[in-house]
């Protein structure tokens, strides 16, 4: 049996040490929640995810789903689970006062979703979809909709989901058939076929808000002739209370290689009714705030698994008696000695571990800039928020999915045979965390963007802004204690700069020239943004340890794994930079008829 503590050290050493939150405490979000408070939140979190989430994520993987005459039901004690998050009032975390929510950081939210998604992936979908509904309503939806819609997805009561998905249609949504036709009545009539919507029909809350991409008559054709409805699945009533049954249901449930315990639909619009969020053909820009938030959420999906696969992996390694060290027994006293032992199980269970810490530390001092992009009161800071979310978002979604799920497999191998055995919970991970590389933009598509978008944006201010901040760091932290660290990650940075530089003088030539180098910029860009990281918690421990902290065994093993990242990991930034500067040519020049 698989199992999950929730790393709350490391989150501790990340709020309080590495990024020093308490620096923020004056902004709004952050003055709600001064870090012992913050402390006490996170407990809370862990019992919930330990003791509730985590015994259900094998329930969940082994019963799914089931659809009977419509009505979908999650499985065993999913529904009892979801009662307690509202209960807790855990989906209001980090939702605005204004309507219910208690208005915390995201760079705390990002925690708490780690730590639900690490219980149970499949599970968490279901606030975590809401939460992005929520989003897209807050930002574009009227007054009046904000009014009758907010409330109930920050407690809880409804969920949300996002329909963007045909089966024409999945990357190139310019191809969407989905109609909507005004019903003379302020509504539209949405008709059409939605496949693949997580979340899309379940008996977990009394209502669902559909979020909708469709067109509407004589709309441009493409991407630009695409507007945003919300469909609740109960029409409310203008007191609030749910009416009749609106025309989408769910057609089928879409049998698939993991997060069985969430329910993936296809959902049939049959001239159910519709009101427009935002402008009419500007649906997109009001889908793109569900789907940037989501992609961090996404990111996230993919450290859970590691995180969970790594803790269960790294048991096992200390239990289990294989073989012998190759330099002579070390529990002589025993028939073998640990896997643990062994340099290859030791690989990979440092390769999952220093890339968790790691990851996490990305994923919060993303989250931190995105807050900052709002509630700072400085102007310049809040630029600089804005344009670290946006270059970051796909590194965020693209690296740590697909290092997420290498880490799962990685985890699965250490447990030999047994790792591919259903009850030791290891080939679930690896099942679950395949589906983050894929959905929310699969990688292909973020790499796209971070190249073809994201560079250029603003004059390329976002990336040089980058690495401007790493070089004004390593100025100021370099000395005797750091210096190796800082030179790996200046070496990193080079080749990322040196990449950059290339994208600029080749890729407007020969477009495919981006997209043949996009795939290795986003690792090398996951890999550079992770080791400045890495220099940031290791500058922290060093300082911690010269000061004579007690907790040394945890500070010592941050630098030591620091160490690893920084010589085993960072150096493969040279070979992405090599695989970039050869140019679309060894991969355009064959034909379709060579393949
Ligand atoms: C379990 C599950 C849950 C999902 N949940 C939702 C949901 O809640 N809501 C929703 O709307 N959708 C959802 N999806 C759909 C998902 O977002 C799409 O599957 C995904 O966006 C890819 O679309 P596609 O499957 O049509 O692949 P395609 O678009 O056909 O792409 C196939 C491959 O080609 C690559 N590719 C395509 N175009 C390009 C290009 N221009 N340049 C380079 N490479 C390209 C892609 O990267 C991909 O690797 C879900 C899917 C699954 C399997």
């Amino acid at each position: 049996m698989p199992s999950y503590k929730a790393p709350l050290r490391e989150y501790r050493f990340l709020l309080h040490e590495a990024f020093n939150m308490s620096q923020y405490s004056e902004l709004p979000g952050f003055r709600d929640a001064p870090l012992d408070v913050v402390d006490a939140i996170l407990d809370e979190a862990a019992k919930l995810a330990e003791e509730v989430l985590q015994p259900l994520n094998q329930v969940g993987d082994r019963e799914g789903c089931k659809l009977a005459n419509g009505v979908v039901t999650t499985p065993s004690g999913f529904k009892e689970a979801y009662k307690t998050l509202v209960e807790g009032g855990w989906p209001a975390l980090v939702a605005d006062s204004a309507f219910g929510g208690q208005g915390l950081p995201n760079a705390l939210g990002v925690l708490f979703n780690e730590m639900v998604s690490s219980s149970n992936m499949a599970f968490g979908m279901y606030p975590g979809l809401s939460h992005g509904a929520y989003s897209a309503l807050l930002h574009h939806g009227t007054d009046e909709q904000r009014a009758m819609y907010l409330p109930k997805l920050v407690t809880g009561e409804w969920t949300g989901t996002m329909n963007l998905t045909e089966p024409h249609c999945g990357t190139d949504l310019g191809l969407l058939r989905t109609r909507a036709v005004p019903n003379g009545d302020g509504s539209f009539a949405i008709t059409g076929t939605k496949i693949f919507i997580s979340a899309g029909e379940h008996d977990l809350a009394d209502n669902i808000l559909h979020l909708v991409l469709a067109r509407t008559e004589g709309a441009p054709a493409g991407i630009k002739g695409i507007s945003l409805f919300i469909v609740p699945k109960f029409l409310v009533k203008e007191d609030g209370s749910l009416g009749e049954r609106n025309g989408v249901s769910c057609g089928a449930l879409e049998h698939k290689m993991g997060i069985h315990g969430n329910a993936t639909c296809v959902l049939n619009y049959d001239g159910a009714k519709g009101w427009l969020v935002g402008e009419e053909n500007k649906g997109m820009r009001a889908m793109f705030t569900m789907m940037n938030e989501a992609r961090l959420g996404v990111g996230l999906q993919g450290l859970s698994q590691s995180e969970a696969a790594y803790q269960n992996a790294l048991a096992y390694a200390k239990d289990r008696l294989q073989g012998r060290s190759l330099t002579g027994p070390k529990e002589a006293d025993k028939p073998a000695d640990p896997l643990l032992v062994h340099p290859d199980v030791r690989r990979m269970l440092l390769n999952a571990k220093a890339f968790n810490e790691g990851a996490r530390a990305l994923l919060v001092w993303t989250a931190l800039h995105g807050d900052l992009s709002h509630a700072s009161d400085d102007a310049k800071a809040r630029e600089f928020g804005d344009d670290m979310m946006a270059l970051l978002t796909p590194v965020v979604k693209g690296y740590l999915t697909d290092r997420g799920f290498a880490n799962a497999v990685e985890a699965q191998q250490v447990y030999g045979g047994h790792g591919y055995i259903e009850e030791n919970g290891l080939s679930q991970f690896v099942r679950d965390a395949r589906i983050a590389m894929i959905y929310e933009g699969a990688n292909g598509v973020q790499a796209l963007d971070l190249v073809g978008r994201k560079l250029a944006q603003n004059g390329g201010r976002g990336v040089f802004g980058f690495f401007k901040l790493i070089d004004d760091f390593v100025a100021a932290n370099t000395n005797a204690k750091t210096e190796s660290f800082m030179n790996a990650l200046v070496a990193a940075r080079k080749d990322l700069e040196a990449a950059t530089l290339w994208f600029m003088e080749n890729a407007l030539q020969n477009p495919d020239n981006a997209g043949a180098g996009s795939f290795d910029y986003l690792q090398l860009f996951g890999v550079t943004s992770i080791a400045f990281m890495w220099a940031m918690m290791a500058k922290t421990a060093a300082e911690k340890l010269a000061s004579g902290n007690g907790d040394k065994g945890f500070y010592e093993a941050k630098l030591k794994t620091a160490r690893y990242y920084f010589e085993r990991v960072v150096p493969e930034t040279a070979t992405h930079l090599a695989r970039i500067r050869v140019g679309a040519a060894p991969l355009m020049d064959f034909s379709a008829d060579e393949f």
